[in-house]
């Protein structure tokens, strides 16, 4: 499923959402990958069952192409926001994204773009991304998940180790200067010590912090 959008606890493909409530505008979720640099000890992606009869799980990543002529079928004027997100984290795709981008921002250029990402991009990649986002990408939502470092690693089982959590920090910091609405988020299970030290955490950064309900 390329095109989805969120329903009660789950989500449904874009093209069952019109069909059924063609009025209601809605977000509208982007899906590139299944790819991750993180395994994160929460991650859907990790249950077997999951993986098996999950219509997220894309069996052949799409195309640029591909992912504009589903795009080209609606009035995107009808979606509050269009989120790069998906089962994977979506800057593993970064030339796809993009290019993505730069079609709708094309055809609108006032509707709302937000990558929803683990901020290990530029670790991935050797090289500086936030500014490759400027006058694309509206809203960067990262997740810090925890306050520390070894926390973070723990959570995330990362590919590059304890200094990840720095790195996804001065990545969300580097985001500031060319996105206009930088996020933390972190879930609301890990306890009111841990919340109030990403506060305080986000706050020292000059960033919004968001505690959102754990899925
Ligand atoms: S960053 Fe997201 S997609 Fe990647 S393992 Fe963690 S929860 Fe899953």
């Amino acid at each position: 499923m390329l095109l989805y959008t969120p329903k009660n606890d789950g989500y449904e493909s874009l093209a069952d959402r019109l069909q059924r409530d063609p009025l209601r505008k809605t977000n509208v979720y982007v899906n590139l990958t299944n790819q991750c640099t993180c395994s994160c000890i929460f991650c859907l992606r990790n249950t077997k069952e999951m993986l098996e009869s999950n219509s997220l799980w894309l069996k052949r990543e799409p195309s640029a192409q591909e992912v504009i002529a589903e795009f080209a079928k609606y009035d995107i004027n009808h979606f509050n926001e269009i989120v790069f997100c998906g089962f994977g984290e979506p800057t593993m795709r970064l030339d796809a994204l993009l290019e993505i981008a730069a079609y709708l921002k094309q055809r609108n250029e006032n509707i709302p773009l937000r990558i929803n990402t683990n901020g290990l991009c530029e670790l991935q990649a050797g090289k500086k991304i936030a500014p490759l986002f400027q006058g694309l990408i509206d809203t960067v939502s990262i997740s810090l998940n925890a306050s520390n470092a070894a926390e973070y690693l723990r959570l995330t089982r990362n590919q590059f180790g304890i200094r990840s959590f720095d790195a996804m920090l001065t990545f969300a910091v580097s985001c500031k200067k060319y996105v206009p609405h930088v996020v933390l988020t972190v879930v609301d299970c890990i306890g009111e010590a841990e919340i109030t030290a990403c506060q305080a955490l986000a706050d020292k950064l000059g960033l919004t912090l968001r505690v959102r309900p754990f899925e």
